[in-house]
């Protein structure tokens, strides 16, 4: 959003390859060794579960072969068995925005249980190098927008990496077409008047190019104007909430009959609005409060939201600062198993993109919590175990 750490990208295609070697046998250590109880055999006892979008308590969970064949109370069967008395049973987690560079930004998510991540903005080389790796060896599953589309000087040109940009001719087309061609799965396109920024005629072409080829469009705003300018045009997602003011009741229903989804990552806000308290600045724009009220009437409204929380900015990480989100849309006014949809299901509703489940069938992608979510949904970062295809991988720390 503001302010990348961007040291990083010195040398990052030279790093590149150095880190995945790296990385890839930090994982592999990681594994556990001792783990003949947790098979890819096993039984999960009397445990909370978040399936077919609910919670459910006091669930047996059956896994063979790695996949899920029962969920129900009352299972037996002579395999080893997992105590999830008092425990919360959650599917592998995304995080819907993140700017990720080095293989270690997908370790990172998955050490915290975020199995995959959204990227909105990055370099398209990079991006595919990163997209290549799996979950399996220990690193999140990543869809990305590779370049964001923006103009000369505009936001997304500052992190001392090239980027293309559109200029005053409508090479919009040509954009999109290319990273159509590149292979990204999806369309980020800034809107940030705060800079030299694209013309509305020109993000109506972005996004109608990208439809042509059935690609969804996420667009950066800062504010509750642009938010509803770009949702006329057709935008799918919002890659923030604005944070100038509310939304007039007028402009909040219209906005969400238009059926854009939001991420409105708070954790990043929540971070700027520290700084410039910090730093002793003005907050022209919303407080705390007041922007988690937004997201609540949106919600009411029916906007579909996504957790997201824009790291590296304010030098946050891949996974623990989804956990922040979370705790910040439950304090927001959401319920703990609507907290759950917007880090799950909602990805698959917004995106079309695969969100873990817990369900009959699926693989045992899923994360074991130290505590009951329904009591405090800040247990989330509290990982017992978690398992990968039904492979219990070591917890961070
Ligand atoms: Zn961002």
């Amino acid at each position: 959003m503001i302010v990348y750490k961007i040291n990083q990208f010195i040398n990052m295609k030279f790093c590149f390859l150095l880190l995945l070697i790296s990385h890839t046998s930090f994982m592999l250590t990681g594994q556990s060794i001792d783990s003949a109880e947790y098979s890819m055999n096993f039984l999960i006892k009397d445990v909370k579960v978040f399936t077919n979008n609910q919670l459910i308590a006091n669930q047996d969970v059956l896994v063979k072969e790695g996949s899920i064949v029962e969920i129900r109370k009352g299972i037996e069967d002579n395999i080893p068995r997992i105590n999830g008395t008092g425990k919360t049973l959650i599917p592998g987690l995304t995080n819907a925005h993140v700017h990720a560079w080095i293989p270690y930004h997908l370790v990172n998510a998955l050490q915290f249980g975020v199995y995959t991540l959204i990227d909105l903005h990055s370099l398209n080389e990079i991006s595919n190098q990163l997209k290549a790796l799996n979950l399996k060896d220990g690193y999140a599953n990543l869809y990305a927008a590779g370049y964001a589309a923006t103009v000369s000087g505009g936001h997304g040109t500052q992190f001392g990496f090239q980027v293309p940009v559109i200029g005053k001719g409508n090479n919009c087309y040509q954009f999109i077409d290319q990273q159509v061609a590149a292979g990204l799965d999806h369309i980020k396109i800034i809107y940030e008047p705060a800079r030299a920024t694209l013309q509305l005629t020109q993000i109506d072409s972005l996004i109608q190019r990208a439809h042509h080829y059935k690609k969804k469009v996420i667009v950066h705003i800062s504010n509750a104007k642009e938010a509803l300018d770009v949702a006329r045009l057709g935008a799918d997602g919002l890659a923030h909430i604005w944070r100038d003011r509310p939304m007039t009741t007028a402009e909040r229903i219209e906005f969400s009959e238009l059926e854009t989804f939001v991420i409105p990552t708070l954790t990043v806000l929540e971070k700027g609005l520290a700084y410039k308290k910090e730093k002793k600045m003005a907050n022209k724009g919303m407080r705390m409060a007041e922007i988690l009220e937004e997201v609540k009437l949106l919600h009411d409204l029916g906007v579909t939201l996504l957790a997201g929380t824009d790291p590296p900015n304010f030098e946050l990480d891949y996974g623990r600062s989804l956990h922040r989100e979370l705790a910040l849309l439950k304090a927001a006014g959401l319920s703990t198993v609507e907290v759950l949809r917007t880090t799950t299901s909602n990805i698959e509703k917004a995106l079309n993109y695969h969100s873990f489940s817990i369900e009959k069938g699926a693989k045992a992608n899923f994360i074991l919590l130290q505590g009951d979510i329904e009591k405090d949904v800040s247990i989330s970062k509290l990982i017992a175990s978690k398992w990968v295809e039904g492979t219990v991988m070591n917890n961070p720390e």
